[in-house]
């Protein structure tokens, strides 16, 4: 099918992005990478697209304090090849390097990813399942207002939480000694069955754990209390399979071609401890 009727308008500026989305009825387009399959089998309809992948003041990477800041307009493809992310935000370097195939990662931005959670046609958000793993935040502007929104009640929302003159400048990811995403797919470029970011820190002398799931339900998941579990007990203990278990008593699996509701809730304590074992070893954390 094609899309709907729509006028199609291209903002070149932060300045012409935040003058279209100020008339009320203009829906961002980043890579379309998400966006188009819906426009195109109709079950998203839009008066105004705005186009903003050429929007370059939103597409960069920087340290900032103790946090790495993504634009939000910066490709996937831009991510996972930037040396910078690699050495200081391994989690994010991978979980960029493994959406989809490289066509959609060269369109696809990051601040696209994050939103992918309500598109009718989307439910996976690889680059949101770190973002809720290091507690991160977005940074949203709306007119000449830039507010700071916590990315995990974001990632959480039932509808998209954006206003509609909001757009979101980046994502702030704060760094800790290592970090790692493990995604599970039958083949590589295949939908993943199950993910998992995780952060490691040594502070006073103490384990810290950020730790997040994403693909076992329709929106990732900060998993805190097995974070707590593995700060206290250590990596290999028991208690983490139980605390895994505890956390999702009330989750709704996903079933899916990928893999039935049975397999991931099973499979999910592996890719936790996986990716906190791969974190610490990044970080030189015993
Ligand atoms: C075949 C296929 C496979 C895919 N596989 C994966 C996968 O493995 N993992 C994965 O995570 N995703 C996957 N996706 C989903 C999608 O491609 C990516 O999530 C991509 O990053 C979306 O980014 P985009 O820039 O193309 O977003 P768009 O499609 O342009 O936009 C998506 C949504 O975000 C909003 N938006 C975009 N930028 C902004 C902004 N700056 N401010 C406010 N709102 C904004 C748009 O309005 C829209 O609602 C797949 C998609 C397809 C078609």
């Amino acid at each position: 099918m094609r899309p709907a009727e729509l006028r199609y308008t291209r903002a070149l500026t932060t300045e012409d992005l935040g003058q279209l989305l100020a008339r009320g009825d203009a829906t961002p387009m980043a890579g379309g990478q998400g966006l188009m399959r819906d426009l195109r089998n109709r079950s998203m309809v839009v008066s105004t697209l705005v186009d903003i992948s050429r929007l370059t003041e939103l597409a960069y990477v920087k340290e900032d304090g103790d946090a790495l800041e993504i634009g939000a307009v910066t490709t996937l493809a831009a991510v996972a090849a930037d040396g910078h992310v690699a050495a200081r935000c391994a989690a994010l370097a991978t979980a960029a390097a493994r959406v989809a195939d490289v066509q959609i990662r060269n369109r696809g931005t990051v601040g696209g990813n994050v939103c992918g959670s309500w598109l009718p046609s989307t439910w996976s958000n690889d680059v949101g399942v770190v973002l809720a793993a290091c507690d991160g935040s977005l940074l949203v502007q709306n007119g000449a207002e830039v507010r700071t929104l916590n990315a995990r009640e974001f990632l959480a929302a039932r509808s998209n939480p954006l206003a509609a003159r909001d757009f979101i400048r980046a994502l702030r990811f704060p760094l800790a000694a290592g970090s790692a995403y493990v995604r599970l797919s039958r083949r590589w470029a295949d939908a993943s069955i199950g993910s998992a970011a995780a952060f490691v820190d040594r502070v006073d002398g103490r384990l810290r754990v950020g730790l997040a799931v994403g693909r076992i339900s329709e929106r990732p998941l900060a998993l805190d209390s097995v974070a707590r579990t593995i700060e206290a007990d250590g990596i290999d203990s028991p208690t983490v399979g139980e605390a895994c278990a505890a956390a999702t008593s009330s989750v709704e699996f996903a079933d899916s071609v990928q893999a039935d509701a049975e397999y991931r809730r099973s499979v999910l304590p592996v890719i936790v401890t996986r990716s906190v074992r791969e974190a610490m070893t990044a970080g030189g954390i015993q």
